[in-house]
């Protein structure tokens, strides 16, 4: 039996997570559940998985999640702290990085400090701290599957061991405004941001794919999981969203990974490498497909593209800081404090004012992180 920690449990990739850990009894055991604040979620899991620890990371969560906890066998612990802790003390085989935000960083060293293969879907942690995050992993040898499911059709493309892999092909659905205009792209509302053509996700993810940021943020992520440098990641807007990546190798071979949009395909092929297994989730009709279309991006009208592979072109703490500033313009635009498109502006504003670090330690990152929130939060409030 795989032992899990799912951190993150109680969002899209967390509970489609413990989908695929029912169809397949006697494989998997959970032992630790984390969340943010969702505490009724999270005991109604412990309930069904019997996991030996429950966190949440909000402090009025856990007094209630500690008080209603009818399991004696399952401690309760409270936030970052919490996490790390149960790391240290329960027995687990792979951490689902499900929670969403560089917040994941922590417990993504951790465990791959502690040699736990990492199940990894977190990418924020990727964007901003990926050079500690491939240290770590180099250093203790665990293993990252990407549970993206761009990077999951990637890691299936390359070929051990190959010698000409030439570029990497990341697909974009485009997102609901594919084909607005940029003066329409002004009067974007969250309601309609977060309705996504082809996928259904946390909402911080689902504006990221409206604005782009997500594959720009894909693209900083495939640089660090393959080391492929990002002059050699194109992205091609795919609204069909069927073919989830593609690899072209020096031979001029192009290999692709084709399914139907489900993510509970590529986090079931992280849990069960180097097996692939047998599901029932929905099949790809490829006769009701009439078309696959690919068109290039358009970085005028969507910036947060254009920034982020400013960004890794950058390199040192700039991800960290795009990402950062993202965070809080994403969660801005959410609760109507800032416009679709100023969302760029901001972002690329504090990429200008965060002091730039070329070879950043932990420190640095963490710091960097908190100052770049802070410069966009004010120019936000302003
Ligand atoms: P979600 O918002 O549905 O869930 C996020 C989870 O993280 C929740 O359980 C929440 O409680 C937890 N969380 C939030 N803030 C936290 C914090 N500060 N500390 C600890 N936990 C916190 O998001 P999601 O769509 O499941 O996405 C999760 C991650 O997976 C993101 O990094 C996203 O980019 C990535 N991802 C998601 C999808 C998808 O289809 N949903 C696809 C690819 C990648
Ligand atoms: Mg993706």
């Amino acid at each position: 039996m795989k032992r899990l920690a799912i951190l993150g449990a109680t969002g899209s990739i967390g509970t489609q997570t413990l989908q695929v850990v029912d169809a397949f009894p006697g494989e998997f055991e959970v032992t630790i559940l984390a969340g943010h604040s969702n505490w009724q979620l999270l005991l109604q899991q412990a309930e069904k998985y019997h996991p030996q620890c429950m966190i949440v990371t909000e402090p009025a969560a856990y007094e209630k999640l500690k008080q209603e906890n009818r399991n004696p066998g399952c401690t309760v612990l409270c936030g970052m702290q919490g996490v790390l802790q149960a790391l240290d003390t329960y027995p687990v085989d792979m951490l689902v990085g499900a929670m969403s935000g560089a917040a994941g960083i922590e417990p993504t060293l951790k465990a791959l400090e502690m040699g736990i293969d990492l199940a990894l879907a977190n990418k924020e942690t990727l964007v901003a701290g990926g050079d500690l995050v491939r240290k770590a992993q180099q250093k203790s040898g665990a293993k990252i599957l990407p549970v993206d499911s761009e990077h999951s059709a990637i890691f299936q493309c390359i070929e051990p061991d190959s010698k000409c892999l030439n570029k990497i092909l990341l697909t974009a659905s485009g997102g609901p405004f594919r084909t607005w205009d940029k003066e329409a792209l002004y009067q974007v509302t969250p309601a309609q941001a977060l309705k996504h053509p082809n996928w259904s996700m946390g909402q911080k993810i689902t504006i990221d794919s409206a604005t782009l940021m997500n594959k720009g943020l894909e693209v900083i992520e495939a640089n660090w999981l393959f080391g492929v440098d990002y002059d050699n990641i194109q992205v091609l807007v795919h609204p069909q969203s069927i073919i989830h990546s593609m690899v072209e190798y020096g031979d001029g071979t192009v290999l692709a990974h084709l399914g139907k949009a489900d993510m509970r395909i590529p986090i079931q092929y992280a849990l069960t490498y180097p097996e692939r297994w047998q599901s029932d989730v929905p099949r790809l009709d490829l006769f009701a497909t009439h078309q696959l279309t690919f068109e290039e991006p358009d970085l005028q009208r969507f910036p947060n593209l254009r920034l982020a592979y400013e960004a890794i072109a950058k390199g040192g703490n700039m991800p960290c800081i795009l990402n950062a500033a993202n965070e809080v313009v994403n969660l801005a635009f959410r609760e109507g404090k800032c416009g679709f498109l100023q969302m760029s502006e901001v972002i690329a504003e504090t990429m200008a004012k965060t002091s730039f670090i070329l070879e950043p330690t932990y420190e640095d990152y963490v710091q960097t992180d908190r100052l770049a929130r802070q410069i966009a939060k004010e120019r936000i409030n302003n």
